[in-house]
């Protein structure tokens, strides 16, 4: 399966919930580019200098990832939960090209206000990976000093990924308009997981 959603939409939530309760293989395109980053390979050079500006990288460098890693035995076995791919027209349509389809396509949808609050106040636990919320989930005093914000999660970038989602989650909706499953995000995250769960659990054999 597929899902989408802006940045801080709740996405990576809910990817943990199903791939427990689904046992799917988890491809979070945004962690397999920051893996490159961090290795420093020629691929996350790359990569580095579109992310860091809130932009997309190029199709074809994450359509390559992409397609390498659905080769891989675990995807056919167990199944795929693709979190953040495809994210344009060309990534939506070189999957249908290439028969990858996915039985169901969670679209989580928030307001765009609700989706500012939620990025700038995000800050990171370098030395255990823990994500905190400044307001709605603060990290207590003796841990606070060494929080890291990620260097697109700064207003004036998320507004720039905002307008890029918007542009081309419509395309994407239309490409899969027979999977597509819209889910409202602006809801306690059980509550989400509740509607998530009912749209996949309407595929005959998971
Ligand atoms: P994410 O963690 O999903 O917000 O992704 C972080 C960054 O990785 C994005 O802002 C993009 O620069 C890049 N990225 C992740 N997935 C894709 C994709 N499917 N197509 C292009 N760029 C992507």
């Amino acid at each position: 399966m597929c899902i989408a959603g802006a940045a801080c939409s709740g996405k990576g939530t809910q990817c943990e919930l199903i791939k427990e309760r689904y046992n799917l293989v988890h491809l979070s395109t945004g962690d397999m580019l920051r893996d490159e980053v961090k290795a420093r390979s020629e691929l996350g050079l790359e990569a580095e200098k579109f992310m860091n500006s809130g932009l997309l990288v190029p199709d074809q460098l994450i359509i390559n990832i992409v397609k390498v890693r659905l080769q891989q035995p675990d995807c056919a076995e167990r199944g795929w939960l693709l979190d953040g791919f495809p994210r344009t027209a060309v990534q939506a349509k070189t999957m249908i090209d290439e028969g990858i389809v996915p039985d169901v396509f969670l679209s989580l949808d928030v307001p765009d206000e609700a989706l500012i609050e939620r990025v700038t106040g995000r800050r990171l636990d370098p030395e255990t990976g823990r994500i905190y919320h400044l307001k709605f989930d603060p990290p207590s005093d003796d841990i606070k000093d060494r929080l890291i914000q990620r260097s697109d999660d700064t207003e004036e970038k998320i507004k720039v990924r905002l307008a890029q989602h918007h542009q081309n989650i419509s395309a994407i909706e239309e490409l899969f308009a027979s999977q597509m499953s819209r889910v409202d995000g602006n809801a306690p995250k059980t509550t989400v997981f509740s509607t998530v769960c009912l749209a996949i659990d309407q595929i005959d054999d998971i």
